[in-house]
C-alpha cells in the first residue's frame, strides 16, 4: 500500500508532470516573472469556469480577503459579521483594519454559517457578512444575500475550500461559489482544490467599479504608474504559480469528482457505525469536500487520532479552538458557551486523509482501522 497522506500533492502532479513542467519552462525562458502571460491566460480560463466579469489574481487567499474589505471601503469600526468555525485568515484581516469582528454560530450538520444567527447579530454599525463555504460546500447563500439586501449590507465569501462547488437557488439558477456575494475572495494554497506550487490566491467580482478598485488595492493603489490614488499593497500571483494553476484548473472539475468518489466511499464504510457523523451537505449546494470531517459521538477524539498515527494514518483536527476563544482574539463581549455548536464541533470533529489520489486499498484501511477503534 501507498503511505497514507492528509494530501498526496505528489501523486496529483505526477500525473500532470509533463504538462505543468513544460509551462514552467516557458515562464522561465520568456523570463516574464510578474504579470507575464500566464497570468493573463489564467485569469480569463477562471473567469470562465466561474462564469464570473472578473478576476483579480493575488498573493494568498487572507490578501484577498483583505484587499476585498479595502475595497469595499470599510472603516475602522464598522462591525464585519463572520464565523466562529473557521481557519483564522477571515477574522484576522477584519481585526488587522481595524474592524470590529462579530462571530456567530454555525449549523450543526454543515458547520457553516447560521443566517439566523447572522440576522440576530446585526447592528447599526454591521457593514458586511462574510460567509466561509467551510471544508467545501456553500454556505446558505439564498439567505445570506437577502438578509444582506434587506440591511444594505456587502457580502465577501470567503470561498478558500469550496471553488468548483455549484449554489442552487431556490428557482433552479446555478452559480458557482464564490460568485454569488458582491466579492468573492479564493486562496490556491498548495492543499488547497485547485493549488499552485506555492502561495497564490484571487479575488471575484462581477461589479466593474469595485474590479477597478480592486485592480488599484493589489497593486500599491496605482492606476497609472507612479501615481498613487489609495493606499494599497503588494499582492500579486506570480507568472509561474499562474502556470501551475491554468494545466490545474482544466482538472478540477475531475479532482473535486475524484475527492466526492472518495467521501461516498466513506460514507458507506462509516454508515453502519452509530459513533461516527458522516459530513451532510446541505440541498442547495453540492460538496467538492476539501476536508472530509468526521463528528464523533461517545468516543474519544484525541485517542482515534493517536491510534490512527500508531497506524501511519494522518488524521488532523480542523478546527481545535473557536475565534472567540483565541488568545489573540479575547473579547469582552464574548464568553465560554457564547457559541454552543461551534464549541462542540471543536471538541468532536476529525478529518481523515481526503485527496484526490485516495485508492480503495488505503481508503479501506482507513476504514477498518477507524471501525476498529469505534468498537474497541
Ligand atoms: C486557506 C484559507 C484562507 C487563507 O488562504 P491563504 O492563501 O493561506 O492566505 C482563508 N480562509 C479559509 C477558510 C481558508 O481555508
Amino acid at each position: 500500500m501507498k503511505p497514507i497522506r492528509m494530501v498526496d500533492l505528489q501523486g496529483q502532479y505526477l500525473k500532470i508532470k509533463q504538462e505543468v513542467d513544460a509551462e514552467i519552462q516557458k515562464v522561465i525562458d520568456n523570463t516574464a516573472f510578474i504579470n507575464g502571460p500566464a497570468v493573463k491566460e489564467f485569469q480569463a480560463d477562471l473567469e470562465q469556469y466561474l462564469d464570473i466579469k472578473h478576476v483579480i489574481p493575488c498573493a494568498n487567499g487572507t490578501d484577498a480577503l483583505q484587499c476585498a474589505m479595502m475595497a469595499l471601503g470599510l472603516k475602522s469600526g464598522d462591525e464585519v459579521i463572520t464565523t466562529s468555525f473557521t481557519f483564522i485568515a477571515t477574522a484576522e484581516v477584519i481585526a488587522l483594519l481595524g474592524l470590529t469582528p462579530v462571530v456567530v454560530d454555525v449549523l450543526p450538520d454543515t458547520f457553516c454559517i447560521d443566517p439566523k444567527a447572522v440576522e440576530k447579530a446585526i447592528t447599526p454599525k454591521t457593514k458586511a457578512i462574510v460567509p466561509v463555504h467551510l471544508f467545501g460546500q456553500c454556505a446558505d447563500m439564498e439567505e445570506i444575500m437577502n438578509i444582506a439586501k434587506k440591511h444594505n449590507l456587502f457580502v465577501i465569501e470567503d470561498n478558500a475550500q469550496a471553488i468548483g462547488a455549484t449554489y442552487t437557488f431556490k428557482d433552479g439558477t446555478k452559480k458557482k461559489s464564490g460568485t454569488i456575494g458582491d466579492i468573492g475572495c479564493t486562496s490556491f494554497f498548495p492543499s488547497k482544490n485547485l493549488g499552485c506550487f506555492g502561495d497564490g490566491g484571487a479575488i471575484f467580482t462581477n461589479d466593474d467599479a469595485l474590479n477597478e478598485m480592486l485592480l488599484c488595492i493589489v497593486n500599491h493603489g496605482m492606476k497609472v504608474r507612479y501615481y498613487h490614488d489609495y493606499i494599497g499593497v503588494n499582492s500579486r500571483l506570480d507568472s509561474i504559480q499562474a502556470a501551475v494553476l491554468k494545466i490545474k484548473l482544466k482538472y478540477l472539475d475531475e479532482y473535486n469528482a475524484a475527492r466526492q468518489a472518495a467521501a461516498e466511499y466513506y460514507r458507506k464504510g462509516f454508515a453502519q457505525c452509530p459513533k461516527l457523523k458522516t459530513p451532510e451537505t446541505a440541498s442547495f449546494t453540492d460538496h467538492v469536500f476539501h476536508q472530509y470531517t468526521l463528528v464523533t459521538n461517545d468516543l474519544n477524539r484525541n485517542s482515534l487520532q493517536t491510534f490512527l498515527q500508531e497506524r501511519n494514518i494522518p488524521a488532523m483536527i480542523y478546527y481545535p479552538v473557536s475565534l472567540h476563544k483565541q488568545k489573540a482574539y479575547q473579547d469582552p463581549r464574548y464568553k465560554e458557551g457564547d457559541f454552543p455548536v461551534t464549541e462542540a464541533l471543536c471538541d468532536t470533529v476529525i478529518s481523515l486523509p481526503m485527496h484526490t489520489e485516495l485508492d480503495q486499498e488505503q481508503q479501506d484501511y482507513i476504514i477498518e482501522s477507524v471501525l476498529k477503534f469505534a468498537n474497541m
